[in-house]
C-alpha cells in the first residue's frame, strides 16, 4: 500500500539522478519503488553530465550514459529520460535541474531520487537549504545502510529540511555500477545485473575495458 496521500493541483514527479555508468537493475527497481511508494505521476532518469564531486577520468561519455538509460527504461511506461543535465554541461548541480523543470512544469512536485550515499554529502551541495524547500529528496539504501547515518551526517539542516528526505530501502541496490565496469574489465558476466539490451551496448562500444577507479 502506498505511503502517501495527493495533494491537489500538484503532480507528483520523481527526478533519477545519477552517473548511470551503467544503469542496472539496481536503479530501475529503486526508481519503481519510490514511484509507487510515493505515488508518482512518472519518474524521469536524468544522466549528470559531469557530476560536481566526480573526479574519475574514463567515465563513459554523456552520450553513451543517455543512450544506456534510453534502452533501460524504454520498457516502462511510467519511466523517461532527461537530456537536460548533459546539454547544459559543466557541472551538474541539482539545483539548477530543479528549477529549471520547475519553470517549465510550476505543478510539479518533485522528489529528487538518488543513492543514500550522495545524500549523506548534501551539506557540501550548491543551495542545499533552497534546494531542500523546492523539491524532497528520496535516499535508496543498499542492503546494510544505517539510516540513522542520515540525520548524524546532515545535523546541520533545520528541521524541515531533514523532513523533506525520505528513505526507501532496495535490496536489488546490491548491485552497483563500479562493480559492473569491474566484472566487464576482468571479463566476468554482467548478465541478470542490467537489462539485456544495455549489456549489449557495452560490449558493441567497448566499455569499461580499461580502469582507473
Ligand atoms: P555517484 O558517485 O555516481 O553514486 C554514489 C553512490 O550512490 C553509488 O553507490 C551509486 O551507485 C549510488 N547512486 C547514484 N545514483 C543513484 C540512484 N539514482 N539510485 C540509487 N543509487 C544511486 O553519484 P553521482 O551520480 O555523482 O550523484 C548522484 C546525483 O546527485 C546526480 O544527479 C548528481 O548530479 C547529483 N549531485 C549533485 C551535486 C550538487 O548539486 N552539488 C553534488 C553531487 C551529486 P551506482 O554506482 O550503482 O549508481
Amino acid at each position: 500500500m502506498s505511503i502517501w496521500l495527493e495533494q491537489p493541483g500538484k503532480k507528483r514527479i520523481g527526478l533519477m539522478g545519477g552517473t548511470f555508468d551503467p544503469v542496472h537493475y539496481g536503479h530501475l527497481v529503486a526508481a519503481e519503488e519510490a514511484r509507487y511508494q510515493f505515488v508518482m505521476e512518472k519518474v524521469i532518469f536524468v544522466p549528470a553530465s559531469k557530476p560536481p564531486h566526480k573526479s574519475r577520468k574514463d567515465i563513459s561519455t554523456p552520450e553513451q550514459r543517455l543512450e544506456m538509460t534510453k534502452i533501460a527504461v524504454s520498457t516502462n511506461p511510467y519511466f523517461t529520460t532527461s537530456d537536460i543535465e548533459i546539454k547544459r554541461a559543466g557541472l551538474s548541480y541539482t539545483i539548477d535541474t530543479v528549477l529549471a523543470m520547475k519553470q517549465v512544469n510550476p505543478d510539479w512536485e518533485i522528489y529528487f531520487i538518488t543513492g543514500a550515499d550522495v545524500i549523506l554529502d548534501i551539506l557540501t551541495w550548491k543551495n542545499i537549504e533552497r534546494l531542500l524547500r523546492e523539491c524532497y529528496f528520496v535516499a535508496a539504501t543498499r542492503p546494510g545502510f544505517h539510516l540513522e547515518l542520515i540525520e548524524c551526517k546532515l545535523d546541520r539542516l533545520s528541521k524541515e529540511a531533514l523532513a523533506r528526505i525520505k528513505t526507501i530501502e532496495v535490496p536489488a541496490l546490491a548491485i552497483s555500477s563500479t562493480n559492473i565496469r569491474q566484472r566487464v574489465r576482468e571479463d566476468r558476466p554482467i548478465k541478470y545485473l542490467l537489462p539485456d539490451e544495455v549489456e549489449k551496448f557495452i560490449y558493441q562500444n567497448s566499455l569499461y575495458l580499461t580502469a582507473s577507479w
